[in-house]
């Protein structure tokens, strides 16, 4: 019988790889590696106004340099709008998501609060929001320990559907994750304060939410996170340094130096603890590493 173990990699292909990515990339590998289970990468083209073809076949190609292959076929997520469709109408039925027109101004006027029902004109572009009354949850993070979320506050419903047509991250990744049989998700703390409207979609359904582990920021000397709109600069493709380097991160201070990359991956699998990374492990990454 196939291991249940089933993990993924899910950028969204709105600028190169960079360093942080890169270190997602391969701590979910790892860990997928270390449980005989599959590992898969997903394109989360789904924002259309954001995400670039030249992008998608760049971020494939460092990965590849990297020896992380998908273990199945690439879904993207532009091929998915029916699917998303399908089921934001299921929310609709069950009153658990609701039209609304309000902008960052009439939210701003309102004390921040978003009306829990918008008196909405359906002739007019409209997103469509959850209707997350009942918000509160707890998770344990394998990483960052108990979590606490609550959503039930008007404001902090999310957007399901964008007044553009495109659907929101949340609601793809939580359909993506849930048909693709996800089991254990690892990716950046920066993706934590999502994880309580996901798991508020993964209740609605009725789904199991994967496990979710999210791995320690490393930021820039300004404290900054490295990402795509702080101009963390594209990784080289295939070099060993830079693998390294992304293992220190992930606490291996002794990694063979003089291993390929393909070694270098087969050892950190065998060694691998991601339990032993929290949050007070932030790193901070060298100037002169030129990563970022
Ligand atoms: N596509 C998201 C990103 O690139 C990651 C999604 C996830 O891992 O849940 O930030």
């Amino acid at each position: 019988m196939p291991n249940a173990y089933r993990g993924r990699f899910a950028p969204s292909p709105t600028g190169p790889l960079h360093f942080g990515s890169l270190l997602s990339a391969v701590a979910s590998y790892l860990d997928a590696r270390q449980q005989q289970g599959t590992w898969l990468i997903r394109l989360e083209d789904v924002d259309g106004t954001r995400c670039q073809d030249s992008f998608q076949q760049a971020i494939l190609d460092t990965l590849a340099s990297y020896h992380l292959i998908s273990d199945e076929d690439i879904v993207r997520q532009s091929d998915r709008q029916s699917l998303y469709q399908h089921f934001l109408e299921q929310l609709i039925t069950s009153n658990l998501a609701y039209p609304c027109q309000c902008t960052r101004a009439s939210l701003k006027a309102n004390s921040g609060l978003h009306p829990n029902q918008c008196q909405c004109d359906m002739n007019h572009p409209h997103s469509w929001r959850a209707f997350c009354e009942v918000g509160r949850y707890e998770y344990c993070d394998p990483i960052q320990g108990k979590q606490y979320f609550d959503i039930s506050q008007p404001s902090n419903h999310p957007v399901l559907k964008r007044k553009d047509g495109y659907f929101s991250y949340q609601l793809a990744v939580v359909v993506d994750d849930h048909l693709q049989r996800i089991s254990h998700i690892v990716r950046g703390a920066d993706l934590l304060d999502t994880t309580g409207q996901q798991l508020w979609l993964y209740q609605q359904f009725g789904w199991q939410a994967p496990v979710m582990m999210h791995l320690p920021l490393i930021v820039n000397e300004f404290g900054d996170k490295i990402s795509k709109q702080n101009h963390a600069k594209a990784i080289p493709n295939g070099e060993r340094q830079v693998l390294l380097r992304v293992l220190y991160y992930l606490g291996f201070k002794d990694a063979p130096r003089d291993y390929s990359l393909l070694q270098l991956l087969s050892w950190a699998t065998e060694h691998w603890q991601p339990t032993q990374l929290s949050q007070a492990n932030l790193a901070l990454l060298d100037t002169d590493q030129h990563l970022i």
